[in-house]
């Protein structure tokens, strides 16, 4: 980890700007991959992200690490991964809720931005809306995701679902693995020649036949 990087990982460890300080456990920054590398988004920490102050470690973040390792990538040694919220957001009864939008730029715009001012990410993959709509206030998942979108972002910003939404079938599986496979093509391959247009895409594993189940990924 560079120096400014773990100085800033430091100070975010400290934070207490917030009123999330009050009920977190662990502040949660995230996890480094190489500079220049892929950078993966997600919303803010739940309850096992909270309880060991590290990302994606719950039931999301095994289907994340699977769909990692389909293209044959680990965490924290090939990519990064971060959320925009460092500490869980809770309702009153001491459940995950979803952060608000209040909360998500105070926090993106102190902690997220400097990290990835850092980092320097070649590309950034937002896991679901929330993530997403940080970059870009009106975009929609639904209509995005799979694609590379197109804001006057300073980062290459590819889309693609939360895998909560893909555990609980909100987003097919199928969809999901053809998005990873993209993310080979452009860092495994090192293809960034790709059309992204969504009528051109390559053959996705369903097309090929090769159809999926989520039971496939947690045996
Ligand atoms: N969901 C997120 O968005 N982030 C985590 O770290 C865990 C679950």
């Amino acid at each position: 980890m560079s120096e400014n990087l773990e100085k800033l990982t430091n100070e975010i460890l400290k934070c207490e700007a917030c009123h999330l300080k009050e009920r977190r456990t662990k502040v949660v920054p995230g996890i480094y991959g190489p500079k220049d590398g892929l950078c993966f988004i997600g919303e803010a920490p739940g309850y096992y992200e909270d309880q060991k102050g590290i990302p994606f470690v719950g039931r999301s973040g095994k289907l994340l690490d699977k769909m990692l390792e389909s293209i044959d990538l680990v965490r924290e040694s090939d990519v990064s991964i971060l959320n925009i919220i460092k500490c869980r957001p809770t309702d009153n009864s001491g459940n995950n809720r979803t952060p608000n939008e209040k909360e998500l730029r105070f926090c993106g715009e102190r902690w997220l931005n400097r990290q990835l001012e850092i980092l320097s990410p070649k590309m950034i993959v937002t896991l679901g809306r929330i993530s997403l709509q940080f970059f870009s206030r009106n975009a929609s998942v639904t209509r995005l995701a799979g694609k590379i979108l197109d804001t006057e972002s300073k980062y290459r910003i590819f889309v693609t679902y939360h895998p909560a939404a893909v555990l609980r079938n909100y987003a097919p599986i199928d969809e999901y693995i053809s998005h990873f496979e993209k993310l080979k093509q452009i860092f495994v391959n090192d293809n960034l020649d790709l059309d992204f247009n969504v009528n051109k895409q390559q053959k996705t594993s369903k097309e090929k036949g090769e159809q999926k189940s989520l039971t496939d990924f947690f045996e």
